[in-house]
């Protein structure tokens, strides 16, 4: 690990990025007069509004996250001033506006914001840090996304408190610019006595970025240096899949890693950065760092379209989440093998369990990859009240969209004999969505479409037949690839994992009955067939009585695939039978040949050795 000074370039390219747009910048002030109880103090000045009523609004959405999150509830306090510091009324058109009519070309608001959970998406403020996700922050007017801003912040009297963030430098260290809203909200920023590492790293033309990783840990120093050294590991093993880095616009990309007790778990990518958060060791947090530096490139800069620009306002929908997410999902276990920082067993394993979920899981019967993206505003970290049959109906795009990756990688390499691979696919759709940019930092000009996915590998692989069907059947359509036959040209098996054992499906206890089902049955399996579903009771199998669901697990382990399971369920007053024909777990695993007591050929070994290896040299 290089400490590296580099700060000049960042505070030179700062002014250039906050006059870009002519007209004066918004000014935020954001202050923490209390942060044991959580508060954040907004102040926040529109200069030359134009005539008519300003509409002030908190953001209902984030990047990266799917589901609507009202940011506006924790606002109170809320007071509009004009030029003068005259107070002028305030109205509320909708839950997450505040009109001001009557300005004179200048509105400043001032509010009070409570914020306590560390993750990706909220707001959290203490005494050890002010932890801020922007949407979840600021309060923004319509009509003026092309401002620049200007935000300074105020840490609590007494702190050792340091900013850490993707907003553009001034000369103030604490006075940061951004070119526009989208850049701002883009840009969540760490206040707190963090843990800096830093290295240097250079694309082919020269052009040199700095790596922060700005800790926010109780864990001790050596394993910040241990986290530190894996990330560094990380992003030069990115580097080759795409041949260069994004020009991140601030000569930086930083890691806001927060790993503490209480943190929520997450990683949530942004243009030059990444929050990555969780509780424990910050060690066990490389993964997370894996996955969202990928989306540097990929969904960042080579953006599908429905994200672009993004929607504060309601829920974002694309179609390709299982690219943006899925693919990113691959590639995060993928370099981290190709890193050294996991070994083959593990990696085949991840690469197994992502088929296995898409093969067998029933919610592919109803909705493709392309479907699943869909559901994201419903299922990424969304709140309903009623339940859902999610469980049966949907697979996660992150798996899905892994998946695929994994199919598409396998047969490229398959069929061109490692010529062709998906790291070429993520270079071209790179070069020809990602790299051209945008017109300022934070906006993308050339977001793909759907068919375009299509078209590229039409490009990559040279061969049109074979990229309308993967694209038809796979990537569109619900059929699956034969990743047994493609992952055994790596010496790698796909085998059951509980081979010649009877299953009728996953029937699990509630928790507060042992002999009433707990979860929903998923639609193919025996149990589901026969009728059986959650909150069902089980009173007795093939004449016996049973007193909890692991007997009735018990009683369906004791028999055979083909056998037949009589059971009578009670239904309130209820009672009936359900016959149930029990069949082989159909559950996969992947694992080497060797660890089967077979040994890879050399055609194997070197098919393994180019996907799984390190592309460094
Ligand atoms: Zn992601």
């Amino acid at each position: 690990m290089r400490s590296l000074v580099f700060t000049v370039a960042l505070a030179l390219s700062a002014p250039l990025a906050a006059q870009q747009n002519g007209a004066a910048p918004v000014v935020y002030k954001v202050s923490f007069p209390a942060p044991e109880h959580h508060i954040a103090a907004v102040e926040v000045t529109f200069p030359n509004v134009p005539a008519g009523t300003l509409q002030a609004r908190m953001s209902r959405s984030s990047p990266g996250r799917y589901a609507v999150h009202e940011f506006a509830k924790n606002v109170y306090d809320v007071h509009a001033f004009d030029g003068t510091g005259k107070e002028l009324a305030l109205t509320r058109p909708s839950p997450y506006q505040w009109d001001v009519a009557g300005h004179d070309g200048t509105v400043r608001i001032t509010y009070k914001i409570f914020g306590n959970l560390v993750d990706g998406t909220y707001l959290a403020i203490d005494t050890s840090h002010a932890h801020m996700n922007m949407p979840a922050t600021l309060m923004w007017a319509r009509q003026l996304d092309n401002r620049a801003a200007r935000v300074t912040f105020t840490p609590p009297a007494g702190s050792n408190w340091r900013p850490a963030t993707q907003l553009f430098a001034t000369a103030d260290p604490w006075t940061f610019t951004a070119p526009n809203l989208q850049y701002l909200l883009d840009s969540p920023t760490e206040l707190s006595a963090f843990k800096l590492r830093e290295f240097e790293v250079a694309n082919p033309d020269g052009k040199t970025f700095t790596i922060r990783a700005a800790v926010h840990t109780e864990s001790p120093d050596r394993d910040i240096d241990e986290y530190a050294s894996g990330v560094e590991k990380i992003v030069r093993e990115s580097m080759t899949i795409f041949g260069e880095y994004p020009v991140f616009d601030t000569g930086t990309y930083t890691f806001l890693a927060d790993y503490l007790p209480g943190n929520g778990g997450d990683g949530m990518e942004h243009r030059n950065s990444t929050v990555v958060s969780g509780r424990g060791n910050v060690r066990s947090g490389l993964g997370t760092a894996s996955h969202e530096f990928f989306h540097a490139w990929n969904v960042e800069r080579i953006r599908p379209q429905g994200l672009e620009p993004f929607n504060y306002e309601e829920a974002n929908l694309t179609d390709s989440l299982w690219v943006a997410e899925g693919f990113t999902q691959y590639y995060g276990s993928l370099i981290m093998g190709r890193a050294g920082l996991s070994d083959v067993k593990r990696t085949v394993a991840g690469m197994g369990s992502l088929a296995n979920a898409v093969i067998n899981g029933s919610g592919r019967q109803f909705r493709s990859a392309v479907e699943m993206s869909h559901m994201a505003p419903f299922t990424d970290a969304a709140r309903a009240v009623d339940p859902t049959n999610f469980s049966s109906t949907f697979i996660s795009y992150y798996t899905y969209g892994g998946a695929i990756a994994l199919g598409l990688d396998l047969s490229l390499r398959d069929k061109t004999n490692g010529k062709v691979t998906l790291d070429d696919y993520m270079r071209t759709l790179w070069k020809t969505y990602g790299k051209p940019g945008g017109p300022q930092p934070g906006l993308v000009a050339k977001p793909y479409a759907l068919t375009d996915l299509r078209d590229r590998l039409v490009d990559v692989s040279g061969d049109r037949a074979f990229a309308e069907d993967f694209y038809r059947r796979y990537m569109i359509g619900r059929e699956v690839v034969d990743y047994a036959r493609l992952l055994e040209r790596a010496g790698v098996v796909l085998r059951k994992r509980n081979a010649g054992r009877a299953w009728a499906g996953d029937v699990r206890a509630a928790a507060d009955g042992v002999n009433r089902i707990g979860n929903l049955q998923a639609p193919g399996t025996p149990a589901y067939e026969a009728g059986l579903e959650q909150n069902d009771v089980i009173a007795d199998v093939n004449g016996k009585p049973v007193a909890s669901i692991q007997q009735f697990n018990e009683a369906v382990a004791s028999l055979k695939p083909g056998e037949r399971l009589t059971v009578a369920i009670k239904r309130g007053a209820a009672t009936t039978t359900a016959v149930i024909t029990l069949r082989e777990d159909p559950d996969l695993e992947a694992v080497p040949i060797e660890d089967t007591g077979g040994s890879p050929t050399a055609e194997q070994k070197a098919f393994r050795d180019a996907w799984l290896g390190s592309r460094q040299r």
